[in-house]
């Protein structure tokens, strides 16, 4: 008695920070173990699976920039580093027993795959997850932006953000008590609220094209798959 899926094909955008677990930086690879396990429970179901993973645990451009390292430096340093996280992450998901494929932003042909997005298509129709590394291949981007733009380019049917708390909330809820969690919200109330659910490039990108996103806790075993079988998990933004 299978859960249906809601979605058919979504693209998860992992930050680099929550491989961090409760380490001080790297990569817990216990957290990684859960997370392919988690991964692994939708993709059974047939759902199509593309990842963007973040660099923020190994390597953040904006704050290397500011000791005075030239930002477009540090930024393709930071790309660099989510190439470190993806690799991780593709080989917890292969002993999870996954399919899966590495495409890079950046050519890197003895580890990845350019990203070719016919090719990705290709791969998400053989049931293979394929893991977007590198970012956008840009400096001045964030790996939001690249989640947010693969999602488009793969015909996503929604992007799904996995981080370490329950959603979106109307004021930081570790220092309001009074702060409450949405379960659905408009982009444009997100944007009067100034709210920040990802950085406005990502953002704008979503609203153009009437992308929903779904903001939920990653870090609870079984919400992956709770939020693609359609439950209120998290937080859902639409347009
Ligand atoms: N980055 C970039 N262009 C991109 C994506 C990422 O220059 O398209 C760089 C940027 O320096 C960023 C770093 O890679 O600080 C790590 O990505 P991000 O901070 O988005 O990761 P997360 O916060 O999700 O861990």
């Amino acid at each position: 008695n299978r859960p249906r899926p809601r979605y058919r094909r979504i693209l998860l955008k992992l930050s680099g920070e929550a491989l961090m677990g409760r380490k001080p930086y790297g990569i817990d690879w216990h957290v990684l173990e859960t997370y392919a396990r988690e991964i692994r429970q939708v993709v059974e179901l047939g759902v199509a699976v593309g990842i963007v993973i973040g660099g923020g645990n190994i390597f953040r451009g904006v704050q290397n920039a500011s000791r005075g390292m030239k930002r477009a430096h540090a930024d393709y340093m930071g790309m660099l580093a989510t190439m470190i996280n993806a690799m991780a992450l593709q080989d917890a998901l292969e002993q999870a027993g996954l399919d899966t494929r590495l495409q890079s932003s950046i050519k890197m042909e003895q580890i990845a795959e350019p990203f070719i997005r016919r090719r990705a298509i290709r791969h998400l129709e053989k049931g293979r997850v394929v893991i977007f590394g590198a970012g956008t291949g840009n400096p001045y981007f964030t790996t939001d932006t690249a989640a947010a733009l693969r999602a488009l380019e793969i015909e996503a049917e929604v992007l799904l953000k996995g981080t370490r708390v329950d959603g979106v909330y109307s004021a930081d809820p570790e220092r309001d008590p009074n702060a409450r969690l949405f379960t659905t919200i408009h982009g444009r109330e997100v944007i009067q609220r100034d709210l920040r659910v990802m950085d406005m490039t990502a953002f704008t990108l979503c609203r153009e094209a009437g992308l929903p996103i779904i903001v939920f806790n990653m870090n609870k075993p079984g919400n992956l798959l709770r939020v693609v079988c359609g439950e209120p998990v998290g937080t859902l933004v639409y347009w």
